[in-house]
């Protein structure tokens, strides 16, 4: 990779229009971020308004060999967005039209800039539907949520990002604008390029356009809390709901260290000798949502659950989903630092999973907390540390490859939303065997020759 010259510059400034460009040291310092604590300095900073000025920008970089790093909200927890070799970050802000809702189709078709709440507001006020609700929803943007192919908590209904795009228009690193997919909900005409993209952590395309499928808002939900003191009665609640034939819209858990976290925190009542608590929340037709709360919270009391709360009203809900939105706040007045992981593992595993990083936090002699979807198996493991504490930053990481060890060893993955990015590139041959992980490099090496398209990521260096 090469330096800027001020010559390049002054053709992106062309290229994007005065005013798109910066190359002003505080702007370089805070593209250098993303939610992570990994920092890259770029050269430049650019804000394009078009699929042809990002063309041009690509065709630009392939000449002169500069590192191009796409860049939505900055919200990503795998150092995606950071700049690691320099070059210019591109910035898809810009891009932010909801250009056409299509009720009778059941579809959007959004530009990547478009944060998450904004359509899911926009298709909502029409009656629809978007599910893809990542914790960052409020802020990350469309584009970014493809590019990591995000989740969230109604995963273990609705199904993840990659489950709502139809198809995409994308910048290849080599300039050409190629459109992928369908606009129904049908469609296998050739190789599924789109999912390639979904997930490919602007590696190997700048996403421009994204058709989504959308669904029937539905009428109602409701939520209901339900404690525990044995993990595994807990998992059993799990099993038996939706073996019982209901399939919640979210189903959360907290293990004791959070449920005590969250205690101290908010004072909300939680039973601190929990050592689970539920969160298992329904959607529907109104009828159906009323029968089956109520049989979500039998099943639980018949599973021996020490505490049962089942929301009447829309403010109930809303309280007693706080218990879930403070943990990671919450975790703050444990210790002053964490390793926030995001591994994944068959469902019915994961209380052997909780066991197994309970005995590494024993080992290292650390703090670590775990909470998130137990509908779909994808866990937030925090270890908690302190980096004034002498060894106690180089034990977290220890305990960390210790939980992927474990994990792996369950049938998991590495990471069930955040990306691998920086953060798990070291890690990436754990998972993959080696075909696997040759082919995915071809990939790369065949759209990217010149390896100008968001360098040092996902591919161990
Ligand atoms: C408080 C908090 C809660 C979070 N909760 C969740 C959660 O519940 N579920 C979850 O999945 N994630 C979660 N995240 C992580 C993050 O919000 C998601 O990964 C999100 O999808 C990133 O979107 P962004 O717009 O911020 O993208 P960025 O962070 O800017 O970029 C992320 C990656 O996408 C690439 N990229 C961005 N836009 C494009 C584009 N148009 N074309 C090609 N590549 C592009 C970037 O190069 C980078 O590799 C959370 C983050 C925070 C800070």
């Amino acid at each position: 990779m090469r330096p800027l010259t001020p010559e390049i510059l002054k053709s992106l400034e062309k290229i994007v229009g005065p005013g798109h460009l910066t190359d002003q040291e505080t702007d370089l310092q805070c593209y250098g971020y993303d939610a992570t604590v990994y920092h890259g300095r770029p050269e430049a900073v650019i804000f394009p308004g078009s699929a042809e000025e990002i063309s041009a920008v690509l065709r630009l970089a392939n000449e002169h060999r500069f590192p191009v790093v796409p860049r939505g909200a900055g919200s990503g927890m795998s150092g995606g967005s950071v700049p690691v070799q320099g070059g210019v970050v591109l910035v898809l802000n810009r891009l932010k039209r909801i250009k056409k809702i299509d009720r009778e189709n059941f579809l959007a078709v959004v530009e990547p800039g478009v944060v998450n709440r904004d359509l899911q507001q926009a298709v909502e006020a029409l009656g629809l539907f978007y599910p893809p609700d990542p914790a960052s929803m409020n802020f990350s943007t469309l584009g970014g949520n493809v590019a990591e192919c995000a989740g969230g908590a109604r995963a273990v209904k609705y199904g993840v990002t990659r489950d709502y795009v139809l198809g995409l228009t994308a910048v290849l690193p080599t300039g050409e604008i190629m459109k992928t997919g369908v606009q129904t909900v049908k469609g296998v005409v050739g190789y599924d390029l789109t999912r390639l993209l979904v997930g490919s952590e602007g590696t190997l395309a700048v996403i421009t356009e994204i058709i989504l499928k959308l669904l029937p808002k539905p009428e109602a939900r409701r939520p209901a809390l339900a404690f525990f003191n044995q993990l595994d009665r807990a998992a059993q609640a799990v099993v038996e709901i939706l073996h019982g034939g209901i399939l919640p819209s979210t189903l959360e858990f907290l293990d004791q260290p959070s449920i005590q976290a969250v205690e101290d925190y908010l004072h909300l009542g939680l039973p601190r000798e929990a050592e689970a608590l539920l969160l298992i929340e329904v959607d529907g037709d109104r009828e159906g949502v009323e029968r089956q709360s109520r049989r979500v919270v039998e099943a639980c009391e018949r599973l021996g659950a020490s505490g049962t709360r089942l929301a009447r009203t829309e403010a109930e809900a809303e309280d007693l989903w706080q218990a879930r939105r403070a943990v990671s706040p919450a975790l703050f007045r444990l210790r002053p630092n964490k390793i926030n992981e995001d591994i994944a593992v068959p469902r019915a595993q994961i209380p052997e999973a909780i066991r197994r990083f309970q005995e590494i936090a024993r080992r290292f002699d650390l703090l670590i907390v775990s909470f998130g979807h137990a509908g779909d198996g994808n866990i937030h493991v925090n270890v908690m540390y302190d980096e004034k504490q002498e060894g106690q930053q180089v034990r977290a990481r220890q305990a960390v490859e210790e939980i992927f060890k474990a994990v792996l060893a369950l049938g998991g993955t590495l990471s069930g939303e955040h990306g691998i990015g920086l953060a798990k590139a070291a890690y990436l041959s754990w998972e993959l065997d080696p075909v696997n992980l040759a082919v995915m490099k071809k990939i790369k090496d065949l759209l990217d020759p010149n390896g100008i398209l968001n360098p040092g990521k996902i591919f161990p260096s």
